[in-house]
């Protein structure tokens, strides 16, 4: 792990020397906590040269030289540290031309799960790889920039009772000869890869029976003891397969398909070419058991990762700067392929919950745009985050609506063939999908790559014009009310899609919108009666609609808009009153108008504003906060009831969703005792009968169970978390000690955190829930602040980043002050924007609570339906 430097190093390897293939031999010593290694490099030397640099970090470098015509030439070696290289110096300059070299090193299997690290299951050991972005250079000397693609023969000597994977198939295996037993294991060559994809697992590993997709053979390897947890996973990577071999109209390029489920993992998953490895979670579940939720995630993030096989493995980004272009496309491929699978998932509406999280960071001042300069590996890693990832999703999405999705995919096509094994630039995808289009695809594309931020699109009647002609105006959207009016000048070529209806059922206009300002007509014969700007919620952008054409449209919502249009109207409603443009009453008439609502994706959308007015509007504990949760209990609550606790045999998946979600709303905000009571009552026969409850209720009944439970509980928490059967089990019981608030359970919580009880892939998100769990989050934050040198060199980059943007769960303005103070005594590289970002929406959250308390109580407390509110 690197110190937090102020400066990062910006170095890159000079071009001229290309490495075209690594023989890698490693032999790690898990007992040891130690691997050693040997490679020889074949590489390609533009000119003659007396020096040659690679990357190399945390290793010792034994021996280093060079072949040039079947006779030695040593070198000498030096690090640089700072810029993670080592320079090699040869006793005479080598030849322009291919050259060979040979380098011996060792390392340590480090516990940070990064480079080649350790981790340990059921008292069993184990090592892997994650190499990405740039921590291929912790596992051998190598030149680990994603444009030098080599091709890689890799061997490992194991234990014989141990099994290997790695990015080929196994081609032999040998004794190692009079060292215990030991043998070697040597893989196919692969294809030209970029380091940061290579892969190794080793360790007591099984594998499940190989499932043939085509000509493919996959398997899910897994610690032992896991076996009857795979069916899930082969199926919907066969499935995913078969339609990303069919849409890319290239074969599966890697022989055979490994998914790993990895017991100590940084990210969800990770795109190893041939060997994908997973957190457990993610690759082994039990469908009986498992929630659709957690069923549906895990398909994605298969099918996410197969579609970089293709699209990020075979053509892969030149450098860190076009990440989006890997991270975006497999995201939105991810969606497409498991939607074509499981249509009744509705995945398209789910997404509708990313696209708001990415809308809503992009509001931020301190957001960037989707194609940003990368100068240093600290700034590729911070790419890895929302923009990257949904709003990524989103524009591709939006490009494919503009195309139509056959011209789309035959441009994908294009530049698949034309790039295959090599790296590309986002320009060359735009110009694959210009020249199978005919279509100006550039001029639309980058503008929303290279922007930072997004429009805020004002719609309204043209006075004199008649209802059918509206006003489009377009602006950059702040969450912020303070930007100055000259910084929000902005515009983009917008598509806008427009849903209206007349006298007849609803129709879909489509315009493209160039200018600030602008007029558009719909062509309905009649009068217009209602109209929403932003059909199926496909363009990356909020809408602002003119206030009596929002009330034609609340007064009829279920027959005028579809659900994820419903689900996009409160989303827009919300953002609104965050950024001063609407008051907060505007949208509490849209929750209240949803208080019949059915559809569980728009229940759950809905939670998510409602819990912020919770958590950082209202006081905790005062009368106002009283008001609010009765309000709300009284609203959802009679759905609840009707629907009842039990599901029967029969019901549907939406009726279950529904269900948990009214559960989250009345139980985990309103907090209604009825409920708690009930969810308390429930997870006593749920710990004594797995099959009491339906698992979409596992989570929010775990989680209530907590808030109001004791040490004893928790102790049975604990115990569940050690015999937990499946993944999803262990993490739903580990995750909630966190929901506990006895100042008791708090303190064996924190204690905890610096054990091997929490896994490292856990820590951070332990310390989110704390931060965000109001009795207790004062103190989960000293005790970070306390222990933070500790945290820092256990916890990955990527998750400090996530454990910074949790902070302003803090809530109060004084906390603001801390965290900046002590970010700037403890800089980490790696989460400067997450820090300014955090600042922000303390700032926000301060002024909007200034800003909506009135309004809230006045609405809360009003005539009419007002006063009424509190009790029905
Ligand atoms: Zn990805």
């Amino acid at each position: 792990m690197p110190d937090a430097r102020p400066r990062p190093s910006r170095f890159r390897l000079p071009r001229d020397v290309r490495p075209t293939e690594y023989d890698l031999h490693l032999e790690p010593d898990l007992d040891a906590g130690r691997f050693s290694g040997e490679v020889r490099i074949t590489m390609r030397l533009d000119r003659a040269r007396a020096a040659v640099t690679l990357h190399a970090a945390d290793l010792k470098i034994e021996r280093a030289a060079a072949e040039v015509g079947g006779r030695e030439v040593p070198a000498r070696t030096s690090l640089q540290r700072a810029d993670e290289t080592v320079t090699l110096r040869f006793a005479r300059p080598l030849p322009a031309g291919e050259a060979i070299v040979r380098l011996r090193f060792a390392g340590a299997l480090n516990q940070h799960l990064r480079g080649f690290y350790a981790a340990q299951a059921g008292g069993r050991r184990f090592a892997f790889t994650q190499c990405e972005a740039a921590d291929a250079r912790r596992v051998l000397p190598c030149f680990d920039e994603p444009a030098f693609k080599a091709r890689f023969q890799v061997a490992v000597t194991i234990a014989s009772e141990h099994a290997a994977v790695s990015n080929g198939p196994v081609e032999r295996e040998e004794s190692a000869g009079g060292r215990g037993g030991k043998r070697i294991v040597r893989f196919a060559r692969t294809p030209p890869l970029s380091t940061y994809l290579l892969a190794l697992a080793v360790g007591p590993l099984e594998a499940s029976p190989i499932r043939q997709a085509g000509p493919t053979p996959i398997r899910i390897w897994h610690v032992p003891g896991k076996g009857q947890l795979v069916d899930f996973g082969l199926e919907a990577a066969a499935e995913a397969l078969r339609r990303l071999e069919d849409y890319f109209g290239i074969p599966y390029p890697y022989g055979k398909l490994d998914l790993v489920a990895v017991p100590d993992f940084e990210a969800g998953a990770m795109e190893n070419a041939g060997a994908v490895f997973f957190r457990e979670t993610l690759l082994l579940l039990d469908p009986a058991t498992a929630s659709l939720s957690e069923r549906k995630r895990a398909a994605e993030v298969i099918a996410h990762e197969l579609a970089h096989m293709w699209y990020g493995d075979l053509v892969t980004m030149a450098w860190w700067d076009d990440l989006w272009l890997n991270e975006a496309f497999a995201t939105w491929m991810a969606y497409r392929v498991v939607d074509d699978w499981r249509p009744e998932w509705r995945l398209w509406q789910g997404f509708e919950h990313d696209r708001g999280g990415a809308l809503a960071l992009d509001a931020l001042a301190s957001t960037h745009p989707i194609y940003a300069t990368v100068r240093s590996v600290a700034e590729a890693t911070e790419n890895f985050d929302a923009i990257t990832y949904e709003k990524g999703a989103a524009v591709v999405r939006m490009i494919e609506h503009y195309l139509g999705p056959e011209l789309f995919r035959d441009g994908v096509r294009l530049y698949m063939r034309r790039h295959r094994d090599g790296n590309t630039v986002a320009a060359d995808l735009w110009r694959a999908l210009e020249e199978a289009s005919g279509r100006q695809v550039t001029r639309v594309a980058h503008a929303w790559i290279t922007q930072a931020g997004f429009p805020l699109v004002t719609l309204g009647p043209v006075p004199g014009k008649g209802a059918k002609m509206l006003r489009v105006r377009q602006e950059r959207f702040f969450a912020d009310p303070r930007v100055p009016a000259a910084r929000r000048r902005a515009r983009w070529p917008l598509p806008l899609v427009v849903k209206w209806g007349a006298e007849d059922g609803p129709s879909v206009e489509r315009f493209l919108v160039d200018k600030a300002s602008a007029e558009v007509t719909l062509p309905a014969a009649a009068r217009l009666a209602w109209y929403f700007g932003n059909a199926e919620a496909g363009g990356f952008y909020r809408v602002l609609h003119d206030p009596a054409d929002r009330a034609a449209l609340l007064a009829n919502l279920a027959d005028t808009l579809s659900a994820v249009e419903r689900l996009a109207l409160a989303g827009d409603q919300w953002a609104l009153v965050r950024a001063g443009r609407a008051t907060i009453d505007g949208f509490l008439d849209v929750a209240d108008a949803l208080g019949d609502e059915t559809d569980y994706d728009v229940l759950d959308g809905l939670g998510g504003a409602l819990g912020v007015i919770d958590e950082q509007i209202v006081e905790p504990g005062s009368p106002l906060q009283e008001r609010f949760r009765r309000w709300l209990a009284g609203r959802f609550g009679q759905q609840l009831e009707r629907l009842g606790w039990h599901a029967a045999a029969d019901e549907d998946d939406a009726t279950r969703l529904r269900r948990a979600a009214l559960v989250r709303l009345v139980g985990g905000i309103a907090e209604a005792p009825d409920v708690l009571s009930a969810a308390r009552k429930r997870l006593e026969g749920y710990l004594a009968d797995r099959s009491a409850l339906d698992p979409n209720l596992a989570d929010p009944v775990v989680a209530l169970a907590a808030r109001t439970g004791d040490e004893a509980l928790y102790e049975r928490y604990r115990q569940v978390v050690a015999a937990a059967t499946t993944p999803q089990e262990r993490r739903r019981f580990l995750l909630h000690l966190a929901s506990f608030r006895t100042p008791a359970t708090l303190k064996r919580t924190l204690k905890a955190i610096g054990t091997p009880e929490i896994p490292t892939q856990d820590v951070a998100f332990i310390l989110m829930r704390l931060l965000s769990n109001p009795p207790v989050r004062e103190e989960a934050w000293r005790f970070m602040k306390r222990r933070w040198t500790a945290l820092r060199r256990r916890v990955p980059p990527l998750m400090i980043s996530r454990l910074v943007e949790a902070t302003p769960a803090l809530y109060a303005p004084r906390y603001a002050r801390e965290v900046r103070d002590f970010f700037r005594a403890h800089p980490v590289l790696e989460a400067t924007r997450a820090v300014k970002q955090a600042l922000e929406m303390f700032r926000l959250n301060a002024e909007l609570r200034r800003r909506a308390t009135p309004d809230l109580a006045g609405w809360l407390a009003g005539p009419g339906t007002g006063g009424a509110r509190a009790t029905r």
